[in-house]
């Protein structure tokens, strides 16, 4: 059925909806641009109309609506994800969830929220009211949603100790709506919440949050400088790996990119350093200096004690996503690979990755921890050329076995491990079916036999003008 977008916003017209030009195209996008081969595709894409519902009736009623008028809806966190999740690439209703932004409830280890409370308000609230703090974060916690975070994200501050937001115990509790003719209100946990995390909203609505928490801390924020990669990398692995020590970051920035791309480093540090940044407890630093000295690298900068003139403000802003944003800035032809490093041979392949690709790629590593073993995540800087060179790049990589989650893509399989989830597709089967929400971003979906030899583009996507 052709949509009927005049009727669903006339509809909805007694809610707070948004329909001028500039908003309306502003709030259709997201950091989409990271990607040169993304921002050639989908930087004509814009949404119909913005509605912001300030309660999951209302979300309800948004759904009701637009299913029975045919209009694909597309859900907004903060619009601060990589990969073009938030964008409407058949157009319609921007969802946008932020009058959804309670903090409900805050319990021993665990707090209920709205999905549209930004990461820092929810580490606010909690910090204020229990001394108590999120495990996890994406470095955008300034700016991003903690249900943008659970639908589009993966991990970030925090991944060094707790794992990733998939790792079982990592979200707790998670309220769904469907978008059906009678949407319904579903409560899922254990394995039902595969269904909809990392789903990118496209079989249904997360209207309530229950995450775990841990104590909060004044944490002591790093940087440690060395003449030599490897050491470096070494040190990062082997703080994670002291079980006494308790860290929330430790990154690994190749030279030069401290020096280059981080201004108010530069003056601290020479071309070739190379850097580690990290966030330790304050119990936690003797342990830490104690394993400096084994090791070697100099402590050039901690938040708690320092004499620089300009201070760099949060480290954790240089680490994850804010490594390729700060690169960007100063070098607008960078752009970015995501790597997983598996254990056991996480250093090895980063050695053949840089012997292979060095200064071409520039290695950034962040810890990770998965299923109680240290290894990295790369979120690799990449002189752009052409996208033939990047292909070539991200290949290479996989034959090597460095497995990539392809930031250049906008589908679900394409951006992560290339299978079809069937715990999505069957969800979305059955609260989904006409295929309204998030149009495009399921291939399994629209194309079940999708061989993935070439970037999928998805049909009903806009023509740019
Ligand atoms: P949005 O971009 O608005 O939405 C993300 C996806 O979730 C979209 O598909 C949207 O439709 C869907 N969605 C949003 N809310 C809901 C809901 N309530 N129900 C259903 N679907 C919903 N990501 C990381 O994982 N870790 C990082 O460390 C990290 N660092 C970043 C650094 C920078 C500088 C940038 C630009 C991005 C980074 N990202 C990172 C990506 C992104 O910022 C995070 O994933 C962020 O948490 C997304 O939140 P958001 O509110 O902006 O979501």
């Amino acid at each position: 059925m052709k949509p009927n977008v005049a009727a669903a916003r006339d509809a909805l017209s007694h809610l707070e909806i948004d329909d001028k030009e500039v908003s309306v195209r502003s709030k259709s996008r997201d950091f989409f641009w990271y990607s040169p081969v993304l921002k050639e595709r989908l930087d004509h894409v814009v949404g119909d109309f913005v509605v912001a519902p300030k309660t999951e009736a209302e979300v309800i009623e948004v759904l009701k609506t637009c299913y029975a008028h045919d209009v694909p809806v597309t859900t907004r966190g903060a619009g601060t994800g990589n990969y073009g999740q938030a964008m409407p690439l058949e157009g319609g209703c921007i969802l946008h969830l932020k009058n959804m932004a309670a903090v409900k409830e805050i319990h021993p280890g665990r707090v209920i929220v709205e999905p549209g409370c930004l990461l820092k308000d929810l580490d606010a609230a909690c910090i204020e009211q229990s001394g108590q703090e999120i495990r996890m974060y994406s470095s955008t916690w300034a700016t991003a949603t903690i249900g943008g975070f659970i639908a589009g994200g993966s991990g970030g501050v925090g991944s060094c100790t707790w794992g990733s937001l998939r790792d079982l115990g990592n979200i707790i509790r998670l309220r769904v709506v469907t978008m059906e003719e009678e949407p319904r209100i579903l409560e899922f946990t254990g394995e039902a919440l595969a269904r909809v995390s990392h789903a990118y909203g496209t079989n249904g609505i997360i209207t309530e949050i229950e995450m775990p928490l841990a104590p909060a801390y004044d944490w002591v924020e790093m940087f440690v400088a060395y003449d030599d990669f490897t050491p470096a990398m070494e040190l990062a692995e082997a703080v994670a790996n002291e079980d006494g020590i308790l860290i929330k970051l430790a990154t690994v920035f190749e030279a030069p990119i401290a020096h280059a791309y981080f201004q108010r480093v530069k003056p601290h540090v020479e071309e070739g350093t190379h850097m580690v940044g990290l966030m330790v407890a304050p119990h936690s630093m003797d342990g830490f200096l104690t394993l400096l000295a084994r090791m070697g690298g100099t402590l050039i900068y901690r938040s708690d004690d320092n004499d620089w003139e300009r201070t760099p403000g949060p480290v954790f802003e240089y680490g994850w996503n804010h490594t390729t944003l700060r690169a960007l800035k100063v070098e607008p032809s960078i752009t970015y690979l995501q790597v997983r490093y598996g254990y056991p041979q996480h250093k090895e392949l980063i050695g053949k990755m840089r012997a292979e690709f060095s200064p071409e790629v520039l290695q950034h590593l962040e810890v990770l921890r998965e299923q109680g073993k240290v290894m990295f995540a790369g979120l690799s800087l990449v002189k752009f050329t052409t996208e033939e060179r990047l292909d070539e790049i991200i290949r290479m990589h996989e034959e090597a076995g460095a497995m990539i989650f392809n930031p250049h893509r906008y589908t679900l399989e394409e951006g992560g491990r290339q299978t079809v989830d069937d715990r999505q597709l069957a969800f979305k089967r059955e609260a989904d079916p006409k295929g309204l929400l998030n149009p495009g971003k399921m291939i399994a979906w629209d194309d079940p036999n999708w061989a993935f030899d070439r970037m999928y583009a998805y049909p009903k996507m806009q023509a740019a003008e």
